[in-house]
């Protein structure tokens, strides 16, 4: 058995995450009966490119548009889609009119990102495939968006580890390169604090709100690192400002004994709280349930900042595939008939590059994601990769210059990003040649690629004869939901 088996994972849980989520699990059967659901998931660490998905996504669904490869709608067998009010009382709506409202007119801009759990349902009539089928009348299918920070799957291995293993892991890394310029200052606070003295809850709350700085700053997109666990310093949800949060790693050695009253006990009691009021509600309640999954990678923000971002994203696309191996929540299919049974691994932005470049995209995702798969021991639902932009910024152009003709991508840079000495008004088109991906993915895993690629963010674009421009969506479109209308 891989390290965070479902052995584990049972072994850690308690009686009551068993009954919560068969009860979620039960109440899913129950609406499963009267019409077919699907749960589909939608994660993807922060700017990822979430929101914008299920925007995309749910506007395609209702308003339609040029879906060739999206079979059920392009040979018009959907009939008609429409929102519903979600199932689950307990989890906030995803803003779907809200976030329309700000990529619409004059003024549009891009919509807030995802900072929490939320969900959407859409239901959708159609008319099946075969003849016999229709003529056993239409289809109905509800389909069940859930939207979460892709950082909160970042904490499964938080729950077999313990809090000096965690302390000691997280420290280590903190002290090599990329990370290591940026933990100045939480190492000089690491270094006045003894873990065996009395307990003081503002050494706590210190100690968190230093360490959570070094994660963010790791996370800013000129280092771009992806393994920040935990989850919820960086995505707190519902948790900001909660005590829960207010913990730190200590300097200390993975077989430590902390004793009791003491700082490090403090620290090592919040920890084990965290990990069971937060990690395993999520893991059982909501992430159980989900039956279709896409994880989006934003590859080109990665690529940007240099090697190590690219390999570090790596190692968190190697975690992700561990909630997912199969057998991680198979007990819980077993009692109720659900497991996600596909994953489409999507790097997104795809139109910050001319389309010569969207094969390497994907290619480049592929050795990541196989990489990640052999990592993490993975075998299970059926996986596919894809490069795809749910709303497509720019067109394409080819310039030439000095006798070289360069492909380029034209869009309105937002205001305030710049390329060389030049600073963009987000009023003024550009044409923007980006730099070519190689053709050799594993160039970008070997540190030859950096500096040679540069991408700047654009204005969204607005909508033609009713629907929004894209690369690909409609390929996963298809491969997450195409099945269901058969
Ligand atoms: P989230 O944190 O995963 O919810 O990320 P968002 O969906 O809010 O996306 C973050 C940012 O990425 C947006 O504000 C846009 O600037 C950019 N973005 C997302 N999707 C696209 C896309 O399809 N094309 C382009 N050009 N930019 C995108």
């Amino acid at each position: 058995m891989g390290r965070y088996g479902i052995a584990q994972i049972v072994k850690f849980s308690d009686i009551l995450d068993g009954t919560r989520i068969a009860a979620g699990g039960l109440a899913d059967f129950a609406t499963g009966i009267v019409s077919p659901t699907i749960r589909l998931g939608v994660t993807g660490l922060s700017r990822a490119g979430k929101t914008v998905f299920i925007t995309a996504l749910v506007h395609a669904l209702l308003k339609g548009g040029r879906f060739p490869a999206f079979e059920a709608l392009a040979q018009g067998r959907i009939t008609r889609c429409y929102l519903e009010p979600q199932p689950d009382d307990s989890l906030p709506r995803f803003s779907y009119e809200q976030h329309l409202k700000a990529l619409s007119g004059e003024d549009r801009h891009w919509p807030e990102s995802t900072s929490r759990i939320s969900q959407l349902r859409i239901t959708a009539e159609y008319s099946p495939r075969g003849l016999i089928a229709r003529n056993l009348g239409s289809g109905k299918l509800h389909i069940d968006i859930v939207d979460y920070p892709g950082e909160w799957l970042l904490d499964l291995p938080l729950m077999r580890m313990s809090y000096a293993e965690w302390s000691a892991a997280t420290v280590a890394a903190s002290r090599v390169p990329p990370r290591l310029a940026h933990a100045g200052e939480w190492h000089r606070l690491l270094a006045s604090l003894d873990p065996l003295k009395p307990a003081d809850e503002h050494d706590a709350i210190a100690s968190s709100e230093v360490f959570t700085a070094y994660l963010a700053r790791c996370r800013q997109d000129d280092v771009s690192l992806s393994t920040l666990p935990p989850g919820r310093f960086l995505m707190p949800g519902d948790y900001k400002g909660s005590p829960l949060l207010a913990f730190a790693p200590l300097d200390i050695a993975p077989d430590t004994n902390l004793p009791r009253g003491s700082l490090g006990a403090l620290m090592e009691r919040r920890y084990q709280s965290y990990v069971s009021t937060i990690v395993k509600p999520f893991f059982f309640g909501h992430f159980a349930r989900l039956d279709r999954q896409i994880v989006l990678v934003d590859a080109l923000t990665a690529l940007n900042a240099g090697a190590s971002a690219v390999m570090d994203l790596q190692t968190a696309l190697t975690q992700i595939l561990t909630c997912f191996r199969q057998g991680s929540n198979s007990i819980f299919s077993a009692m109720l008939g659900r497991r996600i049974d596909r994953i489409l691994f999507a790097a997104t932005k795809a139109d910050l590059l001319h389309h010569t470049s969207h094969d390497r995209l994907e290619n480049l995702l592929k050795l990541i994601v196989e990489d990640a798969m052999t990592r993490a021991e993975y075998t299970g639902a059926g996986i596919d990769v894809a490069a795809l932009a749910a709303i497509r910024a720019t067109r394409e152009a080819s310039v030439r210059q000095k006798g070289e003709t360069l492909e380029c991508i034209v869009g309105t840079p937002l205001a305030g990003e710049a390329l060389g000495t030049t600073r963009f008004d987000g009023n003024t088109e550009a044409a923007i040649f980006p730099g070519d991906l190689p053709g050799d993915a594993a160039k970008a895993l070997d540190g030859s690629l950096e500096g040679s690629l540069r991408f700047v963010r654009f204005r969204p674009p607005l909508p033609k004869d009713g629907a929004y421009p894209h690369i690909r969506l409609d390929r996963a479109m298809e491969f997450l939901l195409g099945d269901r209308f058969a």
